[in-house]
């Protein structure tokens, strides 16, 4: 079956051409399939012949409600999402002053293997398609009735480990006749694999890059993310120079506050040193816990003269308010709840 909601619009076009079709049936099609219908036959312009053809030989990605769970401190609503073979993933939808933002799954599990984060621990299952991340927008639209400003790529999955799909996303979300998202509103967020950053830089995307760095040495970094084995934090700190030259495009870096292991005054200094000069900013997250593994949390002090550090260096950096918490919905709480029927 062909996955038409994957389609960008020129590609819709071919189709619909290739099979015979006036063009204008691209664009009518194309305008339906993001409202997010689930069905040909809720096409209302267009002839019950072509729907069913559209039927015979194409469907059409969808997510499923699931579960909403919705947090008492904050109304955030965490939502798990299933696809049509059965597949779910959780994706949060978050309401900010400047505007309503909802953070979305890439992958199905992770292969990434971070310490300290929930989504990773029962390794990948699959990578999502491009429609399917669009489906989880939908889902969401659909059940609050909300409209969506703001995307974070920050779910479960690791966005650069799914390139081709994820950078299709960009452009269907980005598309004026779809959801019509702008991509300054978009942050994609890695654990740092370099080539993949440094593709994305030819991409020339406006988006904000996020790279999770979390400690300021090899040695703290490799302890709680492998992928530090792979790409070193002085390879992983070239690349984003090199991304931000590329680009003009200012990196946020996201740094896990986990007591005693990355939030010590001296991580705190070799991280000033490491970042001094750069123009970036830097994103200080108190370690949400997760249930796997004994990490805690630094303590509110240990966070503020960390951040006061970094401050005397010369650096921009905010400490991240955690949203959601009470329903794991916050950063690294994320699951696959892999139900499968
Ligand atoms: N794979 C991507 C996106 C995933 S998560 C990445 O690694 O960046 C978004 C952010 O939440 C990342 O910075 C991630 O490191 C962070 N995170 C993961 N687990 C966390 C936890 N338990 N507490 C706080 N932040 C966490």
């Amino acid at each position: 079956m062909t996955d038409i909601l994957s389609m960008t619009f020129d590609e819709l076009t071919k189709y619909v051409i290739g099979k015979g079709h006036p063009k204008f049936r691209a664009q009518q099609i194309f305008l339906w399939l993001h409202k997010g219908i689930s069905s040909f036959d809720e096409m209302k312009n267009i002839p019950k012949s072509l729907q069913t053809e559209l039927s015979e030989s194409c469907c059409i990605n969808f997510a499923e409600r699931v579960r909403c769970q919705i947090s008492k401190q904050d109304e955030t609503r965490k939502y798990l999402l299933k696809f049509l073979d059965g597949n779910c993933v959780e994706a949060v939808f978050m309401k900010y002053n400047h505007g309503n933002t909802v953070c979305i799954s890439t992958q199905v599990g992770c292969r990434m293997g971070c310490t300290f984060c929930a989504s990773t621990k029962n390794g990948l299952v699959r990578n999502l398609l491009p429609s399917e991340m669009l489906a989880e927008l939908f889902a969401i639209i659909k059940d609050t009735g909300e409209k969506i400003s703001n995307i974070v790529l920050m779910g479960s999955g690791e966005p650069l480990d799914n390139y081709d799909n994820v950078i299709k996303f960009l452009s269907l979300v980005n598309d004026e006749r779809g959801l019509n998202i702008g991509l300054r509103h978009i942050s994609l967020s890695t654990c740092g694999l370099c080539d993949k950053i440094e593709r994305l830089a030819k991409e020339n995307l406006p988006i904000t890059l996020s790279v999770s760095l979390h400690a300021p040495t090899d040695e703290a970094r490799s302890a709680i993310m492998p992928v530090n084995k792979a790409y070193g934090v002085k390879r992983l700190i070239g690349t984003c120079k090199a991304y931000f030259e590329q680009t003009s495009r200012r990196i946020s870096f996201e740094y896990t506050m986990i007591d005693g292991k990355t939030d010590t005054l001296s991580q705190a200094k070799e991280l000033s040193e490491l970042l001094s000069g750069f123009p970036c900013h830097i994103n200080l997250i108190p370690l949400n816990k997760i249930s796997e593994g004994d990490l805690m949390p630094s303590s509110h002090e240990s966070i503020q003269k960390f951040k006061a550090c970094l401050e005397k260096s010369g650096l921009t950096v905010t400490v991240r308010r955690s949203l959601g918490s009470d329903i794991d919905a916050a950063c690294g709480q994320l699951r696959q709840n892999y139900i499968k029927n």
